[in-house]
């Protein structure tokens, strides 16, 4: 009998429909003779709309009151979840955070988990119990509740599987899997049988939005494998798990793409030690995440600092650097929004020469011009324009043969 912890996301649990499919989907698996907990994330829209509510009544909600407001979202799917199993004749136990006994830090919505106690979750299981566990939230060592941060559920489900030592952790979700590259958008895009941790890691951080990147974090510490699948299809999706030997023999495993940059320069600043810090401090200290920073050698003492930073906090990154141009007689600002990153991930890359010559050749044949080049032993970045990037993606996932043979 296998212990398998299967999470379901907001799209999966969208209408008392799907939640009901979502009950005939675990009791199928309950009746093979598996022990289930099933994570569940709050209906699709909910927790945007809790947030909402809060806004209504103040502009800066008191952050642990937030995570109690929030937190109820999960509290409705689990119960409808539970009411359902239980009317298909089956057994079922539905559990908050705290009765589940996940235990986290005190950062209100941003917690992070520390143990996971699991002596609830096991007698219920051991009563025959299918367990319904609400994802994406906590208590605190004080006893208050707590949630992970938007998108947490992946995480509560991936430490409930290694905790209670699961032979799987299952991720159902609205996409089949993982896939080479967006196929909205590069029909040739092929879904992916297993991939690394490190692999998913890159991609999950470059744009691919399939799983939430603290959950990768936690499946690589305890070698958790994920199966990321679809809740609406029956066919197998992708395994999130351990690289092998095998693994290192494909060059580009997947091209992602991320539009929400945007590029800052600084013209003409005086080139002196400090300057980095001077320049980019307001902006990390003001929470926002800076992606690629290019120096250029300084030229009559004078230089020019260029870095990306995500496009929805362009106005606020633009105005913090123009305050530090004028302190420092730097002699202009620029801006430019209409930029996109190209990626393409690997393991292959670590022992392969030639990936990166490649990938700017095939953007070159499409003239698409690059601006800036980050790598790292399994990545390369390029930031293009914009209204490139559905080519660029298509090019570059044939440059690699990641294609789908039959078209
Ligand atoms: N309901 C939470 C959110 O929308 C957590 C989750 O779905 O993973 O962010
Ligand atoms: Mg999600």
């Amino acid at each position: 009998m296998a212990l398998i912890v299967q999470k379901y996301g907001g799209t999966s649990v969208g209408s008392t429909e799907k939640i009901k499919k979502v009950a005939e989907r675990v009791t199928e698996s309950h009746k093979k003779g598996n022990r289930l907990v099933v994570v569940l994330s709050a209906m699709a829209g909910q927790t945007d709309a809790l947030i909402n509510l809060s806004k209504e009544i103040t502009g800066i909600p008191d952050p642990r009151e937030l995570d109690v407001l929030v937190a109820t979202g999960e509290q409705i799917s689990i119960s409808l979840f539970a009411m359902a199993v239980k009317s298909m004749g089956y057994d079922c136990c539905s559990l908050l955070g705290f009765q589940a006994a996940i235990h986290t830090d005190q950062a209100y919505g941003k917690a992070r988990i520390k143990k996971i106690d699991t002596d609830r979750i096991l007698k219920e299981l051991d009563e025959n119990r299918i367990v319904a566990v609400a994802g994406f939230q906590g208590i605190d060592e004080s006893g208050n509740i707590t949630t992970l941060g938007r998108g947490g559920s992946d995480t509560t489900a991936v430490a409930l599987a290694a905790a209670l030592k699961a032979a799987q952790c299952e991720i159902f979700t609205d996409v089949e899997g993982v896939f080479s590259a967006d196929p909205n958008i590069c029909t040739r895009a092929r879904k992916l049988e297993s991939i690394s941790y490190e692999e998913m890691l890159e991609l999950a951080s470059l744009g691919a939005k399939v799983l939430d990147i603290r959950s990768i974090e936690f499946a690589k510490k305890f070698n958790v494998p994920i199966h990321v699948r679809s809740s609406f299809a029956r066919n197998e999706g992708t395994m999130v798990v351990a690289e092998n030997k095998e693994m290192e023999k494909v060059l580009v495993s997947g091209v992602v793409f991320d539009r929400n940059q945007a590029r800052i320069t600084m013209v003409k600043v005086p080139d002196r030690p400090g300057i980095a810090f001077k320049i980019l401090d307001p902006v990390f200290k003001a929470g926002i995440v800076v992606d690629m920073i290019v120096q250029n050698p300084s030229a009559e003492g004078l230089t020019d600092l260029t870095f990306t930073a995500t496009k929805t906090h362009f106005q606020e990154t633009l105005k913090l650097v123009r305050e530090v141009a004028k302190e420092i007689g730097a002699e202009k600002v620029l801006g430019d929004q209409d930029i996109a990153k190209v990626s393409i991930v690997g393991l292959g890359m670590r022992n392969h020469a030639g990936v990166a010559s490649k990938m700017f050749e095939t953007l070159a044949k499409e003239n698409i011009n690059i601006s800036m080049i980050s790598t790292s032993e399994i990545k390369i970045s390029c930031i293009i324009e914009e209204k490139y990037t559905e080519l660029a993606v298509r090019a570059l996932h044939d440059a690699f043969g990641l294609g789908n043979e039959k078209d």
